[in-house]
Parts: C-alpha cells; structure tokens; sequence
C-alpha cells in the first residue's frame, strides 16, 4: 500500500484512511479519470519536484479531452502538490494527482457526475527494481490504435491495456513488456517510452500510439546537449532487436537499462556476450538525468520548482 499519509482531496487536506469514493463513481466503472506521475528529488537546496508545471499543463490536457473542468486552476493544482510533499516531510517521493468524474451519473457520457480532484505523495524507489538490467518481453498486447484514444492524453482507461501486458510479462518472468503499435513497429513499455542506440545515435519512435513523455523530451534535450545524435523515427521489431543498446524512460522508471529482450541479450554481438552493465550511452544519459533531477546542474534548474 502506498504510504501517503496526508492527501490533499478536494481543496483540503485529510487523513490516508479519510480519502474515500463510493462505489457508483463513473470513473471506477468507465476508467473516467485522468492522472499524472511525477516525481520530487532531494537537490542541495531542498527537495524539488521535476517538471511539475508541464506535468499539470498535461493533467489539465487529459481532462480537456473529457470535457472534465477540474474546479481548480492550474497554480492552485501545482500549490497542492507542493504542499502534500511538504506537509509528509518526504525528501524524495513519488507523487499521484487525480481528476475523476465521481457521483451523480451513471450510462457513458459522464457529463453532470462532480469531478474530484486528489494528490498523493508516498515514497517510491527504482520503479523497475534496483537491477542493473532489466529484462523485457514484447507483448502479446499491443498499443491503441490512435483513433482509438485522444493521444497525448494520460487518461484511467487508457491503462487497463498497460496493466495486461505487465501482468503478462511479470507471469512469464519477465520484468517489464514492450508493446508494439497497430502497425507492428515498436511503441513503448506499458508506463514508459522506450529508446534504442544504433552506432552513436539515440533513437525513439515516434508512433503516434505512444504517451510522449516528459521524460523522454528531459532525455532528448540532454542528449542533444551532449551532442549525441538523436532521431524520432518508426523502429521496427528487428532494429529494436539488433539495437547496440536499449532502455526504458518514464518518470517512475526514470532511465531503466534493458539487458535482454525475449531472452536475447541487447548489444551482445557487438558487445560480447557478457556485457550485463549498462552500454556507455545509456549510462551516460542516466547519470545526467540523476544529476539533472537533484539539482547538480544549472543548466536544468528551470526544470526544478522547491519544495519551501
Ligand atoms: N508511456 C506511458 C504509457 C506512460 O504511462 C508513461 C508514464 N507517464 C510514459 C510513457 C512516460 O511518461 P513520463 O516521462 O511523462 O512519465
């Protein structure tokens, strides 16, 4: 269980065990709700959440695509936020908001049911385990078609997909799944956007059936400024396959280093087939996103808003 002790809900703070629904809420049964995940790092000047004002701007996209008006505006979200970090004291934390249509309507459109609002903030380790390397399977799931969705939305229902194909991954022994789009190419993992390098180049795809997340821009931008090449091109299930090296991007899983995919070790024919340690440019971009989130580089403060 998460260990959110004070949770901001509905303009006010209340107790973990106070922060309740009733059963007939729309979004339970439709997946009518929108969220964010976003994360706060300790820096030498106190805790500070990253990328918290694109995070909201995104919170308040999700819900337009609803047609949810979330009766706050977008700084007095943002306060919340900061607020529930400091009110739980957390240094380091991961942190929940949620808009959801609530009571008051039942049948599809969810127009008329109360929109609630909440944010919780619990401490949260390596999302993906502490491994090195993690293993991924490609799923038997694949990602919506983007007709099928608002893309660009994070949005409950959306994730009922995302749940399935980590669920298959986890009873097969894998750690994490990779999805492939509506045209075979490859998508993303179920909570985060996946990156290959091919001789010196960093590549994403740019499937429109994929979340771009604020992670992978973070990761782009940092690559650019390291002067590795980058591309948002199609991968096909072969390059991703044959790629020198491959890791995973989200906010929960920040830069997560994928060892084998299907059982094949990524890079070991350029490698050897012992390399179990990240390739140089994933640990590279890793340990400057670590330095990015905590504050180590002036460069990307802006990214940072204090937790005061
Ligand atoms: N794709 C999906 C499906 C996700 O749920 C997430 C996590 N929000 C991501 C990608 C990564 O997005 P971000 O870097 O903004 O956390």
């Amino acid at each position: 269980m998460a260990d959110a002790r004070t949770i901001w809900f509905d303009g006010r703070f209340v107790k973990h065990a106070d922060a309740r629904i009733h059963v007939l809420s729309h979004a339970l049964h439709y997946g009518t709700s929108v969220f964010e995940g976003i994360r706060a790092y300790e820096t030498p000047d106190g805790p500070a959440v990253f990328r918290l004002r694109d995070h909201v701007a995104r919170l308040f996209f999700s819900a337009s695509a609803f047609g949810m008006k979330i009766p706050h505006t977008k700084r007095e979200i943002e306060r919340a936020i900061l607020k529930t970090v400091a009110l739980n004291k957390l240094k380091e934390c991961y942190i929940r908001p949620v808009a959801f249509y609530g009571e008051g309507k039942m049948g599809l459109v969810p127009t008329g049911a109360d929109v609630r609002v909440a944010v919780a903030a619990w401490p949260w380790g390596a999302y993906l385990g502490e491994h090195a390397m993690i293993s991924a399977a490609i799923s038997p799931y694949i990602r919506f078609h983007p007709r099928s969705v608002v893309p660009g939305a994070k949005i409950g229902g959306y994730y009922a997909t995302s749940a399935l194909a980590a669920l298959d991954a986890q009873k097969r022994g894998f750690d994490e799944s990779i999805l492939l789009d509506h045209e075979g190419n490859v998508a993303e993992g179920p909570g985060e956007n996946i990156f290959i390098v091919r001789r010196g180049r960093l590549i994403t795809p740019n499937s429109p059936s994929i979340l771009p997340g604020i992670t992978r821009d973070s990761i782009m931008t940092i690559a650019r400024d390291l002067h590795i090449p980058v591309a948002i091109k199609k991968i096909s299930r072969r390059e991703l396959i044959s790629a020198d090296e491959a890791f995973f991007t989200g906010t929960a899983a920040e830069v997560a280093a994928i060892g084998k995919i299907d059982g094949r070790r990524v890079g070991g024919f350029r490698r050897g087939v012992h390399a179990d340690t990240p390739g140089p440019i994933t640990a590279k971009i890793r340990e400057h996103y670590f330095d990015a989130t905590h504050g180590q580089l002036p460069k990307y403060r802006k990214w940072l808003s204090y937790v005061r």
